[in-house]
């Protein structure tokens, strides 16, 4: 079938080995199933990726995908995906940002990436144009000195994406950054990108995405336009991004402390005040491709030990979150220094942090000596160690060798003792206690979720009542059998509402649109009606869902084909065993491992799963061309 609108029809394949490069029709098969971008990434990662190899093997792969409405003036369309074997676990490594779209402009809507260059080079990709650039004068330069430099040698009208000395180093939190502020952060493609001597990509296209019916897209996206700009949190959202959430959060201790030994209350809030944050640091907002929300921010820190310092972040509360939360460290200043040192050596803020907290909670345990940590005394809140502990892990130096290693690994190597103190679920290290709260959406999908914690599929945050959760999935227009098992009159079951929360979601991952809540919190049901009049293919939401479940469906085989079982999808030990002190002197008690249990069966058998196992019924599979 030809396309129409939204898909440019063609995926660009790139061998670092050969040098050669390969224009390939999209295949209309796997658009039929999963549409795009993430969904066919998905698709292509689980047949070109070989059971049980190495990620930083050379036949690895790294494949970008841009869905069909990036490239459009869809509002928010800007969520490209990265796909490729995850280094932190066996299992499928994905992340995303919002400002890869030039590779639609391009041509593509895929770019594959796979083999391993004799020396570092960088790919310079205009239109179809692709040329190998030397770049090893940048091997060993941080991230933003080398964006300058390939801006340098191309121009400021590309696109580029690079990786640091992290990721150079196959240090396993290393991120993949395009223009020196987006970030593909979560489980290390930046290493898998390190591992075939691939510095960067730089990108210009001038093609344009077409719209199969133009007067149906121009009269949905003025109302989709107007939803957004009448919001009334729209001007809130853009001025505190993320930070929006501190003072409520703040408030119901779901800010964990000492690598969640205990938690913070309103003390969290007045440290990283938003105000203040606002007032005085922040020093402008910055934007995904095609969003007019724009709730990112540029940063300049004027006054004190760090001034000078300048940074692009885009969750901001992530940042306080981990390097704030978990590692302790007490002033916006500390948190961004510490933001800017791992965005410099190209290493995921969230993951580096919790590497950290780890690192300091063995030393206040002494399951670490000073000897063993190169002399540091990791103390907590000690912004200092914090940094230089970064520097040695993007190094790989001293204890930072083994720390490069991840959460699952590092601990293999510091000691059987230490494994109890690594926080994590598939080597993605956590983000919220679900002994705080697991009524959230986000909360418990991080025992559920393919790659381990993924963000914004967050409903419930904040206490909501049965009335109000049934009102949400009404809207959604969730199936009424849907509902009834999801909400009574007593509660929710908050394991059946993640599926339809994350299949809502995770199709406009797909697509290509941001979820993030003024998004979300849209009518499902435009999506649909905009997926038609951009590509001219007939679409419901109903059959947005199904595109959905496939998705979910062949992550999930792939999981299962790497190994993963039930015992996966669990919670760190502590969650099971301790107590968490907020403090306010509450104790709140550990998680009932039965009840967790029985909230992951749930899960499973929402989404259509083998209740006991988790695996997809042969049906679902074979629908998917799996055995
Ligand atoms: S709302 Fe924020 S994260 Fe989403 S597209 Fe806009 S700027 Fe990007």
């Amino acid at each position: 079938m030809e396309f129409h609108g939204g898909f440019m029809g063609q995926m660009l394949r790139i061998d670092l080995s050969e040098k050669t490069i390969q224009i390939e029709p999209l295949p209309e098969s796997l658009v039929a199933k999963y549409m795009g971008g993430a969904g066919v990434n998905a698709a292509l990662a689980y047949d070109l990726l070989i059971p049980g190899d190495d990620p930083l093997s050379p036949r690895n792969y790294l494949i970008f995908g841009a869905g069909p409405m990036i490239g459009t003036m869809v509002p928010g369309a800007a969520k490209c995906n990265l796909t490729g074997r995850s280094m932190e676990s066996k299992f499928l490594g994905t992340s995303n940002h919002g400002k890869f779209g030039m590779l639609k402009y391009a041509g593509f809507d895929h770019l594959i990436i796979t083999g391993k260059s004799e020396n570092p080079v960088y790919l310079k990709i205009e239109n179809e144009k692709v040329t190998f650039c030397p770049a090893d004068h940048l091997w060993g330069r941080d991230l933003f000195e080398s964006t300058d430099a390939i801006w340098n040698e191309t121009s400021d009208d590309f696109d580029v994406t690079c990786i640091g000395p992290a990721g150079e180093n196959l240090t396993h939190d290393a991120s993949v950054v395009t223009n020196k502020c987006a970030s593909m952060s979560r489980t290390g493609m930046g290493a898998v990108m390190g591992s075939k001597n691939l510095k960067g990509i730089a990108i210009y296209g001038t093609r344009s995405v077409s719209i199969a019916d133009k007067a149906k897209f121009l009269k949905l996206h003025k109302e989709l336009y107007r939803g957004i700009r009448l919001h009334p949190n729209l001007l809130a959202w853009r001025k505190y991004g993320t930070m929006i959430s501190v003072e409520i959060f703040s408030k119901l201790g779901l800010y964990g402390a000492e690598n969640y030994q205990s938690a913070f209350d309103d003390k969290f809030f007045e440290i990283f005040n938003p105000n203040r944050f606002v007032s005085e640091i922040k020093d402008g907002d910055w934007a995904c491709n095609a969003c007019p929300i724009g709730c990112k921010h540029f940063i300049r820190i004027k006054k004190g030990e760090f001034a000078g310092t300048t940074i692009s972040v885009g969750c901001m509360n992530a940042v306080i979150q981990t390097y704030g939360g978990q590692c302790m460290l007490n002033s916006l200043e500390e948190v961004i220094k510490a933001a800017e040192t791992a965005a410099r050596m190209g290493m995921d803020w969230m993951s580096s942090a919790q590497l950290i907290a780890l690192v300091m909670e063995l030393y206040q345990r002494g399951i670490l000596s000073k000897d063993q940590i190169d002399g540091l005394e990791p103390k907590w809140g000690d912004g200092n160690v914090a940094r230089e502990l970064i520097r040695k892990i993007a190094f790989r130096e001293g204890i930072g060798d083994i720390l490069a290693e991840g959460l699952v690994k590092a601990t293999d190597r510091l000691g059987p003792e230490s494994n109890r103190y690594s926080m994590h679920t598939k080597g993605l290290g956590m983000i919220y206690d679900p002994r705080v709260n697991l009524t959230s959406t986000e909360i418990f999908s991080q025992i559920t979720n393919i790659r381990g914690h993924a963000s914004n599929v967050s409903v419930a945050m904040v206490p909501r009542t049965p009335d109000q959760i049934r009102r949400y999935c009404k809207n959604l227009g969730l199936p009424e059998d849907a509902i009834d098992r999801i909400v009574d009159e007593k509660g929710y079951n908050v394991a059946r509402l993640t599926k339809w929360v994350e299949d809502v979601t995770s199709v406009m991952h797909i697509m290509g649109v941001c979820y993030f809540p003024l998004y979300q919190r849209l009518p499902f049901a435009l999506w649909a009606e905009l997926y038609t009049a951009v590509t001219g293919r007939e679409m419901t939401p109903h059959g947005l869902i199904e595109i959905s479940e496939n998705y979910w469906n062949i992550q999930k085989a792939y999981n299962l084909r790497e190994g993963a079982t039930r015992e996966d999808d669990t919670l760190p030990e502590r969650f099971f065993t301790d107590a968490v002190p907020l403090a306010n002197k509450e104790v709140i008690p550990p998680r009932d491992r039965a009840y967790v249990d029985r909230l992951v069966s749930d899960y499973y058998e929402e989404r259509g799963w083998d209740r006991t196992t988790g695996a997809p019924f042969k049906e679902k599979l074979a629908k998917l061309g799996i055995r």
